[in-house]
């Protein structure tokens, strides 16, 4: 006989995102410490307002280097790295170029070609200078943007579950608009199970779910923040080789992975990289796994160890991951 157990969901709307945290206790006072605890983090990573360190990082660029706190630092340092790996698609740099599209943001359009040529050449992520010894950034040219939008709610989702496991709490679920972490599982069944949307269709409309515990799903989509303009869809993942949203196969990257950054960085990366080249990227890394939803409207996973996946929509198909 399985005892039924009681989920309390608490939920805020923070990074301009709906953020929902599930406990098996009623315990408000642990989910405002837990949104405190958001709110903290998002103010030292925010590009959004006047102020963080990140901004202030930004705000020097060309005139003079910024010593930071260890965590901002630290991301810095962790985003360069994956910003110079070869072929990488993710830069830190991309801010210039987010700013002027404005995707999912009121007066978005296509900006002219020139004016993106012009912005492509302040995102090179060689000009991030970073030095150990002081914990200090520069960014060389002015007009240089760091933007973590791509990662910082990873990095915030682990430090979520760090301080959950600290105030031993032991099964719950995060939901940082799109990040969701997950510690334990519901109890009788495999674990937390986490809907994989349905691109470009209602909200609550689902092509299947996936079972995990105590893993991190995040999942990266260009039906997150797009716009129209004749005919044609812009999204709000960059290439930053060309300035314009990237255009392959795919309408959405998963990862499921230990930690919710690394989660964030192979959405990302393997975004650029599509199917075949970023399922093989993966093969080494048997802790990271990766759900593609294409355009053609198939399921394909990378290698499926540490969850369980069920289909839920017709109008999918689950294939093979195509040799390369
Ligand atoms: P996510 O929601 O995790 O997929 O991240 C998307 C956000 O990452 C965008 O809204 C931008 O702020 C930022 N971004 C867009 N293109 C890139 C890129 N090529 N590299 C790094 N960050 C990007
Ligand atoms: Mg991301």
């Amino acid at each position: 006989m399985s005892v039924e157990q009681r989920v309390y969901h608490y939920s805020a709307v923070m990074m301009g995102s709906p953020i929902l945290l599930t406990l098996f206790e009623n315990n408000e006072s642990l989910a405002r410490d837990v949104f405190r605890l958001i709110k903290q983090q998002e103010n030292l990573f925010t590009v959004n307002r006047a102020h963080s360190e990140v901004m202030s990082v930004n705000q020097a660029a060309g005139v003079h280097p910024v010593v930071l706190s260890a965590p901002v630092f630290s991301l810095i340092c962790q985003a360069k790295a994956v910003s110079l790996l070869a072929n990488s698609c993710f830069n830190l740099t991309i801010g210039p170029l987010v700013k002027r599209w404005k995707i999912g943001f009121q007066g978005d359009r296509v900006p002219p070609a020139d004016e993106i040529a012009t912005l492509l050449a302040i995102t090179d992520p060689r000009q991030v200078v970073v030095d150990v010894d002081t914990q200090s950034v520069f960014l060389t040219q002015p007009g240089m943007e760091i933007d973590l939008g791509a990662i910082a709610k990873g990095y915030i989702a682990d430090r979520v579950r760090d301080y959950l496991r600290q105030q031993q709490v032991e099964n719950a679920l995060i939901n940082l608009g799109g990040n969701v972490h997950t510690l334990g599982g519901v109890q009788a069944s495999n674990g937390w199970a986490i809907g994989l949307k349905k691109p470009f269709a209602a909200a609550d409309a689902l092509v299947g779910v996936i079972e995990v515990r105590d893993k991190s799903v995040v999942t990266s989509g260009i039906y997150e923040r797009y716009f129209m303009q004749q005919g044609r869809c812009y999204h709000h993942i960059l290439d930053p080789k060309t300035g314009y949203p990237l255009d392959n196969e795919l309408l959405s990257v998963t990862i499921i992975s230990d930690r919710s950054l690394d989660g964030d960085i192979y959405t990302t990366l393997l975004y650029g990289m599509g199917v075949v080249q970023g399922s093989a990227y993966l093969a080494d890394k048997p802790d990271i796994e990766a759900i593609f939803v294409t355009r053609d409207r198939e399921v394909i996973f990378s290698s499926q160890r540490q969850f369980a996946f069920q289909l839920l929509d017709t109008d999918y198909r689950l294939s093979p991951l195509p040799q390369a």
